[in-house]
């Protein structure tokens, strides 16, 4: 795409800060790196129309066949491993299992691609608890029976600053220069969240808890599924700008779309659903270096004879007998005759890759929408320095109140490791626009490292001095999106019942792209074929 800097700015970055950031001439020294990652193969052979005819030779039998190695994948065939079940196998189109929790390995430490924490589950969560203590990541429980996750598995201080007006500051609601009416609408917020934390259904559900599956289905509260989050906030009068920065932060974060994009009930769900009761903290995070890829390393350790890698699912054709999956391994077309089939890569594939699907849909595939998003890996020779001495100082999470990106995560951070060489993960969702998954696609790497530079730039005029590579993966189809009308419409009920000996487990299932959902529709899937 020939854009000017300019223009390419503007679009990431506003009118106002691109003309500032073209203005000042830099003669900056720009770093080396590359596209990494997430293989186009899958579309292009689709959109080929190509003959899936496996030669007679090529075809084999197993029980089961699951298809896409992502944490819902890896999770179904740990649970079958773990009920002595070992007649199925995993079949993953990329190189690396792991799908949007994979990590990279590097010097000092390794680093995400995506996913980079989990919250501590509450007790109710056997199953993740179990999988966590396999982990060796549990110490024992409290007085109440809560897991206590060893301290070197919980994300370290300080966890979070925000940079506002030329400094950094402590955490991400901005406190400082919070006028008396900010103060009390935060305060008013907080006393609405505790409502929601403390409320329970006729049956003892709560409003919000993960998984999805737990929470109450009562319409007092799935009726907020109906507005955006922008609209909840209006209807309580809601306008300080602070907090309603905070609140659009929140949707950016977790799902990748704005106030506006976001249901009101996936807004207050990111804010509640790990707040164990009214006053306390919510759920400290589980973290590492490699973020989530700490767990997709676990479950790969556990179920790699069963893995097949590079292998691209292009048809799963259900049958009398079962349902026959096959896959282009290379150049070649390989079959595989299954009883069943776990279906874990993105639901909007499913009308392409399973056959028949169109004639007799068994949800509407077109309703799974994603946002999509752009994450750079920043290998830096030395830290930033700090602008001013009594600046608050580098975080694990540091994010950019002016930018319309999240800003980043320090790799090193939870090691402990607080000089010398570093990697910054920096994340952008594309949410700003209409078509943000085209429009991605449409920049290569020199563009969005330009953006990734400029806009860290604005909190540190050292970045291109310090930065010697930086790598880009641009996620097309990164998180489903939690819109007004999504996640309570009925949809998700059907995508979760099996169709023709095929069930369905990707995160998408949910609503809500997070470990724990991926985890639980993996966990689901293993266990409707087991029983
Ligand atoms: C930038 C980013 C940050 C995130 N941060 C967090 C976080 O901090 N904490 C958190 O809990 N969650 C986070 N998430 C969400 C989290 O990563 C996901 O919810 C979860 O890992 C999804 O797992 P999944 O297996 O359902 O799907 P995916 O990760 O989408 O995996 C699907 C897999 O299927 C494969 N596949 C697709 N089609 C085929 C085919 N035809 N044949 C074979 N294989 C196929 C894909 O290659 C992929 O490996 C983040 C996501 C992104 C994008």
């Amino acid at each position: 795409m020939h854009l000017s800097r300019r223009d390419l700015l503007t679009i990431f970055l506003g009118a106002p800060f691109a003309y500032a950031a073209c203005s000042s001439e830099s003669s900056s020294r720009f770093p080396e790196g590359e596209i990494v990652g997430q293989s186009v193969t899958l579309g292009h052979i689709l959109r080929e129309n190509r003959n899936f005819d496996v030669p007679p030779d090529n075809w084999e039998t197993k029980n089961v066949a699951i298809v896409g190695g992502g944490v819902a994948g890896l999770s179904a065939a740990w649970k079958f491993r773990k009920e002595n079940f070992n007649d199925f196998v995993l079949l993953e189109l990329e190189k690396e299992v792991g799908g949007t929790a994979r990590s990279g390995q590097g010097e000092p430490v390794n680093y995400p691609w995506g996913a980079h924490y989990l919250p501590v589950p509450f007790q109710e969560n056997a199953e993740l608890i179990s999988f966590l203590d396999e982990m060796s990541l549990i110490e024992g429980r409290d007085a109440f029976g809560e897991i206590v996750v060893k301290e070197q598995f919980l994300c370290r201080e300080p966890e979070e600053r925000v940079f506002y007006k030329g400094r950094w500051y402590e955490g991400l609601y901005m406190t400082a220069g919070a006028s008396d009416e900010d103060k009390r609408q935060y305060d008013e917020f907080q006393k609405q969240l505790d409502h929601w934390v403390n409320w329970r259904d006729a049956a003892g559900k709560r409003a919000f808890v993960v998984p999805i599956a737990m929470c109450s289905t009562d319409a007092t509260v799935t009726s907020l599924d109906k507005i955006s989050f922008a609209d909840w906030l209006r209807q309580n009068g809601f306008t300080s700008n602070r907090l309603v920065w905070y609140c659009d932060y929140a949707c950016r974060d977790d799902y990748g779309s704005k106030l506006d994009q976001t249901s009101a009930w996936a807004g207050l769900f990111y804010f509640c659903s790990r707040v164990r009761k009214s006053g306390a903290e919510s759920q400290p995070f589980i973290t590492c270096p490699e973020g989530n890829g700490q767990f997709v390393n676990h479950f790969f350790d556990k179920v790699k004879d069963n893995v097949r890698r590079s292998q691209v699912v292009v048809s799963v054709v259900p049958n009398e007998k079962g349902v026959d999956v096959i896959c282009l391994d290379g150049n070649e077309l390989r079959g595989i005759h299954c009883a069943k089939a776990i279906f874990a890569s993105p639901m909007f594939t499913a009308p392409y890759v399973i056959r028949g699907f169109r004639d007799d849909a068994p949800f509407a595939a077109n309703e799974f929408q994603h946002n999509a998003w752009f994450v750079a890996n920043l290998f830096l020779k030395d830290r930033p320095k700090p602008r001013f001495t009594k600046d608050f100082p580098l975080a694990w999470d540091n994010v950019l109140y002016e930018s319309p990106s999240l800003g980043y995560v320090t790799a090193t951070h939870q090691k402990g490791i607080d000089y010398g060489p570093t990697i910054l993960t920096y994340y952008y969702p594309m949410c700003a626009e209409e078509n943000g998954r085209t429009k991605l696609f449409d920049y290569g790497w020199r563009d969005l490292a330009d953006v990734c530079l400029t806009d860290l730039a604005r909190a540190h005029s050292d970045i291109y001095e310090l930065t010697t590579r930086i790598d880009i993966m641009r996620w097309g189809h990164a998180m489903i999106s939690p819109r007004p009308n999504f996640i309570w419409s009925g949809v998700r009920e059907k995508a979760m019942k099996p169709s023709r000996n095929i069930h369905f487990a990707h995160t998408d299932v949910s609503g809500i792209a997070l470990f724990e959902e991926a985890f639980y529709h993996g966990l689901r899937a293993a266990r409707e074929i087991l029983s």
